[in-house]
């Protein structure tokens, strides 16, 4: 089954918005197992849009539009759709009520007669199967042009999520079917890796795969600084499509071994959040080159108070000598970026945070600033537990940004890799991070 998507909007076109409709449903109809073949955007523009849809229309079997379904002058998707469909335009009754609804609910006298210009909101090409917005006022609606299915959605990518989950993503299932398009089932696993890259993990997975394997492929992403592997196994059946991806996944796992340190949607400082709650964990940071970065990741999370603490943004020596407690003879005699700096930031950062975990950072993040003993790229990080402090240096010559990532992402992989953990997988990353 063939898919189109087609969004609609002049500030798409203008570069003011970034297209992330596309990705979303192109996303989710990957999950189904339909291929999105072309994705096009085109202005507010009544010819622009009628000449997009018939083009997507003659090439796809199925069309994907978000946009141009609001209330104002130039949203323009009801009328060329209806047109094009030679249908005329219709108010959609339970959307007018649920309009009528929300005005009356904030007291607003439209709620009673509304304006012309809401009503331009609930209209819908005569004749179509509507789908709703959970989210939203502007209902979601399909109609035939030209025998083929077209959707049309608003453009707030929440209102556009609200749809898929309530009711689109079965509706496009429906479709795949009735298409008897591909008969195939697919089973899928994303897996997180940190620590090595991409093409040391594709070296790893070599012979993963049969070369003519048709049934299974492995993607690789970067999505610095972690490696996304993709596993996907396509087959007629569903129950034969889990079975290898599952006898695939023992041996990708054998294979990259401790560099991956989750699979799912769940991100790292997601990880060694949940873990740290679940330990009833403290944490505080000692930074200098990240500036702050690993204690905004770890506030990036709901419920964080419970385990982060607070944090010392140490950039000067004076500061790592005041705020922490860092030796002035250990910075004369190793400097900033050392073994023993780190050690005494983060027992420092320990210490006065009265916290379980300090983790610490300094490093030389460029463009300036390094030496021949410490190049750019060079970091020292250290994590105070209650038993011991681990120390890791690393050389990652890079940009200024990838160099303060990077040192800021080693530090929450030591976080996680000092909490505890039954699983064997868990156990063996934490020993390949905190040797
Ligand atoms: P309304 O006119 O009521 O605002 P609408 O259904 O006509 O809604 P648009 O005006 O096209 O939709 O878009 C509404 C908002 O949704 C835009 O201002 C923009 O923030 C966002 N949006 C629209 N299209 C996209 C897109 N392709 N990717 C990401 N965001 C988008
Ligand atoms: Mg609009």
């Amino acid at each position: 089954m063939r898919a189109e998507i087609l969004t609609i909007g002049d500030e798409l076109c203008r570069g003011e918005i970034v297209d992330t409709n596309s990705s979303y449903l192109a996303a989710r109809l990957w999950d189904l197992g339909i291929t999105t073949r072309w994705m096009t955007s085109c202005n507010d523009d009544a010819s622009d849009i009628a000449a997009a849809l018939r083009q997507a229309t003659a090439r796809a079997d199925v069309v994907i539009c978000s946009g141009g379904l609001g209330p104002t002058e130039d949203d323009l998707t009801v009328d060329v759709t209806a047109e094009l469909a030679g249908v005329p335009v219709a108010i959609d009754e339970p959307a007018r009520a649920k309009m009528e609804a929300f005005f009356t609910a904030r007291g607003d006298a439209r709620g009673q007669a509304l304006a012309e210009i809401q009503l331009r909101q609930v209209r819908v090409p005569a004749g179509s199967r509507v789908h709703g917005n959970p989210l939203g006022l502007a209902p979601c609606f399909e109609l035939p042009i030209g025998g083929i299915p077209v959707i049309c959605l608003p453009g707030f990518p929440r209102e556009i999520s609200g749809i898929w989950d309530h009711s689109l993503g079965r509706r496009l299932a429906e479709l795949r079917e009735a298409g008897g398009g591909s008969p195939e089932r697919i089973a899928r696993r994303i897996y997180r890796a940190f620590g090595r890259g991409e093409s040391q993990l594709s070296q790893a997975c070599r012979g993963l795969l049969a070369d003519d394997d048709r049934g299974a492929s492995i993607h690789y992403q970067v999505k610095f600084p972690e490696v996304l592997v993709k596993l996907v196994v396509r087959d007629r059946a569903q129950d034969a499509a889990d079975a290898r991806l599952a006898a695939l996944d023992a041996d990708l796992r054998e294979r990259c071994g401790p560099v991956l340190y989750g699979d799912g949607e769940e991100t790292l400082v997601e990880r060694v959040m949940r873990r740290l709650l679940a330990a009833q964990a403290t944490v505080a940071t000692a930074e200098s080159c990240t500036g702050g970065m690993i204690g905004e990741m770890l506030t990036r999370m709901p419920g964080s108070s419970a385990a982060f603490q607070g944090g010392a943004i140490v950039y000067s020596n004076a500061e790592k000598v005041r705020q922490l407690g860092v030796a002035e003879a250990t910075l004369a005699a190793h400097g900033a970026v050392s073994e023993p700096t780190v050690i005494e930031m983060a027992n420092g950062a320990r210490a006065r945070f009265a916290t379980r975990l300090a983790v610490s950072v300094s490093g030389v993040a460029g463009p300036d600033g390094g030496t021949p003993e410490k190049p750019v790229g060079t970091v020292w990080l250290a994590l105070a537990t209650p038993d011991r402090t681990h120390t890791r240096k690393l050389s990652w010559p890079g940009t200024r940004d990838q160099i303060r990532t990077i040192a800021a992402w080693w530090a929450l992989s030591m976080i996680d890799a000092a909490l505890p953990s039954d699983a064997a997988r868990d156990q063996a990353r934490a020993a390949w991070v905190l040797p």
